[in-house]
């Protein structure tokens, strides 16, 4: 392995150094999208957080199996217990099957993460697929006496659970304090406590998704899934879990809750939260009008923003902030994150037209030895973009002969920057990577061979009005003896 990772453990609230159960292999299971709806910023900080992690610990030299789910049951509308289920409300408001409604976000989702580079995790569970896992989960929660059955649905017992282990630990809530200040249960609740969640819900005959089981035909609880299918695939103790941080009350601890009164242990070792995004310093939701879909950021088509971006710029922006700030998004933000990620994709293409010289006039070794600190340090992704960025400078420098390289070096920085820019933070060169590029690079040609054509009819007027406009778009236009050059200003 290479330097020792250090990662901020929630449960414990402080930075620990990494040690995986069983090295080189290492465990991880994150909390995937519930599919009603198309992927916003949020589900892009997510994923991207834990690509990194993926990333970096592959690029350390461990094996990773990566478990992300796909909530397409159980998540209700209100808490983990009450109103309609999210997908199959969709489902009832567009007349479709709710496994197509599940199905076609899914999809969406996958096109987006592509879009943005995200690798595919290892295995990707449905929660629907896996009702039997979690019926098993349920059943031994109850033989413990951690759980009560009323009206065929299951409830988890919170303060029984309580005496024997510590329910909080992960959120840092108490239950005394909790139960001080909580709501009293209305007459219609099955519950004993309001803390208590459902494991198990019996159908009302409104519900559509429903399976047998030993209690009525019903559905899982919101938490249930990812116990199950953890322990499924990553067995009773494994060595990371993560997610967003609004997913640690009541799912984390939930989940925490059952493994442990399921298994005797919490399942993770490692909790690991990503924080959030805001949008002119304001959560994000549907009811503030400042909920933007990555499709809509990737057209431009919402009134908050000015322009499209492109995928590579979203996944540079999260990148810039450390995955345990606040992200604030805006327009300004992003378009100086357009322009920082073209500034450093010039440089890495320009590191293949710089001439070695005989000696070294600069230590690559600083660069590989401080990006790498930094990753190693809870994922620091700012401060390796940091250092890439003072290595932007140098390598400008090396282009135009200010310093130089000996062969040996260049290669060796060649071969870091690559590593860090494309392997770890996984960003892609669009303008190599073709699509939508490609097809702008070419319109530009195109309208640029009309110009030469009017310059050679003399109808100066044409020409200078497609340079002009070109200028106005942004195209930087050059004439030169031999023909004429272009490059985007971003
Ligand atoms: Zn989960």
């Amino acid at each position: 392995m290479e330097s020792p990772l250090t990662l901020y453990n929630t449960m414990h609230r402080r930075k620990e150094l990494f040690e995986p159960l069983a090295p080189p292999l290492v465990g991880m299971y994150v909390c995937g999208p519930t599919v009603y709806g198309d992927a916003h910023l949020g589900h892009a900080r997510s994923a991207i957080t834990f690509d990194l992690l993926f990333r970096t610990l592959r690029h350390w030299g461990y094996k990773v199996r990566y478990v992300r789910n796909i909530t397409d049951v159980g998540h209700l509308e209100h808490d983990a217990d009450e109103g309609e289920d999210k997908i199959a409300k969709k489902a009832r408001l567009e007349e479709l099957e709710p496994m197509e409604v599940a199905q076609h976000y899914t999809n969406r989702y996958h096109e987006a993460m592509h879009q943005l580079n995200v690798l595919p995790p290892s295995i990707e569970p449905r929660a629907s697929g896996h009702i039997i896992e979690q019926i098993e989960v349920v059943e031994r929660i109850l033989a413990g006496g951690f759980a009560y059955e009323e009206n065929g649905s299951v409830y988890f017992d919170v303060e029984a659970y309580n005496k024997k282990h510590e329910y909080g630990i992960l959120s840092g809530r108490v239950l005394d304090e909790m139960q001080t200040n909580s709501r009293q249960l209305g007459g219609q609740s099955d519950k004993r406590s309001p803390f208590d969640f459902a494991l198990w819900k019996k159908a009302s005959p409104e519900h559509i998704m429903r399976w047998p089981s030993p209690w009525s035909v019903g559905f899982p609880g919101w938490h249930l899934e990812c116990s199950a299918m953890s322990l499924k695939y990553l067995g009773q103790t494994f060595d990371i879990h993560g997610g967003g941080m609004d997913l640690i009350f009541p799912h984390h601890e939930g989940e925490i809750a059952q493994n442990t009164a399921c298994c005797g242990s919490a399942s993770a070792r490692y909790w690991v939260h990503n924080n959030m995004i805001t949008i002119g310093g304001q959560k994000m939701a549907k009811s503030l009008g400042n909920f933007i879909t990555l499709q809509q950021l990737f057209t431009g088509d919402h009134p908050m923003l000015e322009q499209a971006y492109w995928p590579m710029t979203i996944r540079f922006f999260i990148l810039q902030a450390h995955y345990r700030s606040t992200l604030d998004f805006s327009n300004e933000a992003l378009q100086a994150a357009e322009k920082g990620f073209e500034r450093l994709m010039k440089a890495v293409r320009l590191l293949d037209k710089i001439t070695p010289g005989t000696e070294s006039t600069v230590r690559v070794a600083d660069f590989d030895e401080q990006w790498r600190k930094a990753m190693a340090d809870d994922l620091n992704s700012p401060i390796a973009i940091s250092v890439l960025f003072d290595w932007v400078r140098i390598i400008n420098q090396l282009y135009d002969g200010h310093q130089t390289l000996t062969a040996s070096d260049l290669e060796a920085l060649k071969k870091s920057v690559s590593e860090l820019v494309f392997d770890v933070l996984g960003l892609q060169d669009e303008q190599q990577s073709g699509g939508d590029r490609e097809r702008v690079s070419g319109l530009i040609e195109m309208i640029l061979s009309v110009r030469q054509q009017a310059k050679a009819n003399r109808d100066w007027s044409t020409s200078d009005r497609i340079r002009d406009e070109l200028t106005r778009l942004g195209v930087v236009v050059k004439d030169k003896k031999d023909g004429v050059d272009w490059e985007l200003d971003l």
